[in-house]
């Protein structure tokens, strides 16, 4: 078992600069848990201060119910694999995975063993008497794995291991890592700016800004129940549109105004948005719920002029402006469109996302 517990955990650098400011969670024993937020938002400092390569300023950090705070990184039984792959340029795969097991004096044999073993986890079999600069990119990165693995840590930390590599093997390690955590079952943390990597990769998330956990969720709760606007436009891609407005109420029906005058009618069930009526809110909404010429009555209708169209083959991307908001659609390859094109979009307004104006919290 490896349970990963921070409490209250902050780190402040000099000149009072605050990287990690009062985070806590818990990383079950067998998780995989993603640390992601843009960049500067504090990840790495986290990350680092699990390792032991960075000093906890306050708060508390448990592994297995063991207060670590204290403890030397070499002595926390945790492996870490960073952006840079880290490998020594004199020695063979084979001695860069071996090396950390033959500073621990493991014999011999075990050693051969478990980097046999980790090598062919990992399809790197035929490389073990290459040095690093005879490798690719992604090959790096696979020993720079294979030399945690042969570790057999409690705790695997992942800063960023993906960022060097190009989009298609990105995306193919991605999916290697996944499988990894599933056939080791071990508990492991991961660290990422990019979204669609926390998106794919993580048991749960953990969404960072400016050195604050903003929320902890699965990756499906935290698309559908963003906590506030930074998380709601952090999460999905291409990112949630955001009209900034006014609640107003005509003849009993509740409306969302814009400055720029665009205007759309509630959903009368909305007993949250009662009480800001006539105050500022923000309405988020995701580029799938604009359907091209939908001609249900409860939609509401917006008319479009279109500026860009992206063709992604499965679907197209739509850019266009309303009243000075700029929108994303994201609909179907088989609607035609082009720019210039006059279109109506209608969105389901019981989709909407809502944010107070002021602190854009979630109201709904
Ligand atoms: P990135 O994705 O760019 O690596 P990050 O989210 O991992 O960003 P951190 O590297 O954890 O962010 O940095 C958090 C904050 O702490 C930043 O504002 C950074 O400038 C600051 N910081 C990091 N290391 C130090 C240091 N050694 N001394 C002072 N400030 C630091």
């Amino acid at each position: 078992m490896a349970e990963v517990k921070l409490i209250n955990v902050s780190k402040i650098y000099e000149n009072n600069v605050v990287a990690v400011n009062d985070v806590t969670f818990t990383v079950e024993d067998k998780e995989f848990v993603v640390l992601v937020g843009p960049s500067g938002c504090g990840k790495t400092t986290t990350l680092r201060m699990i390792a032991g390569l960075e000093e906890i300023s306050k708060g508390e950090l448990y592994i297995d119910n063991v207060l670590v705070n204290n403890v030397p990184a070499k002595d926390r039984d945790i492996a870490m694999v960073f952006q840079n792959y880290a490998l020594y340029p004199h020695m063979t795969v084979y001695e860069n995975m071996a090396f950390g097991l033959k500073i621990r004096k493991l014999p011999k044999d075990e050693i051969k063993r478990r980097v046999e073993e980790a090598a062919k986890i990992l399809g790197i079999e035929n490389l073990l008497d290459r040095k690093p600069k005879q490798l690719s990119g992604g090959q790096r990165q696979r020993v720079a794995v294979g030399r945690a693995i042969v570790r057999k840590p409690k705790v695997f930390l992942f800063d960023e291991p993906l960022s060097n590599l190009d989009a298609k093997l990105r995306v193919q390690m991605r999916t290697e890592i996944s499988k990894l955590h599933q056939r080791l079952e071990a508990t492991m943390i991961y660290v990422t700016h990019d979204q669609t990597e926390a998106m794919t990769m993580g048991d749960r998330i953990v969404v960072m800004k400016d050195g604050i956990v903003q929320q902890i969720d699965t990756p499906l709760n935290l698309y559908n129940k963003p906590i506030n606007k930074f998380v709601a436009g952090f999460i999905g891609s291409p990112a949630m549109n955001f009209i900034e407005g006014t609640l107003i109420q005509e003849n009993g029906l509740k409306f969302v105004s814009s400055k720029g005058g665009l205007k759309f009618q509630l959903d009368t069930n909305l007993d949250e948005l009662s009480k800001y009526i006539n105050k500022k809110v923000i309405a988020g909404i995701r580029p799938e719920e604009f359907q091209p010429n939908d001609s249900q009555s409860s939609n509401q209708k917006i008319e479009i002029e279109v500026e860009v169209v992206e063709p992604m083959g499965n679907e197209t991307f739509v850019y266009f402006n309303v009243d000075n908001i700029q929108f994303v659609a994201r609909i179907p390859s088989s609607v035609v469109i082009r720019p210039n094109q006059k279109f109506n979009f209608t969105f389901d307004v019981s989709k909407v996302h809502f944010f107070d104006g002021e602190t854009e919290k979630r109201i709904n």
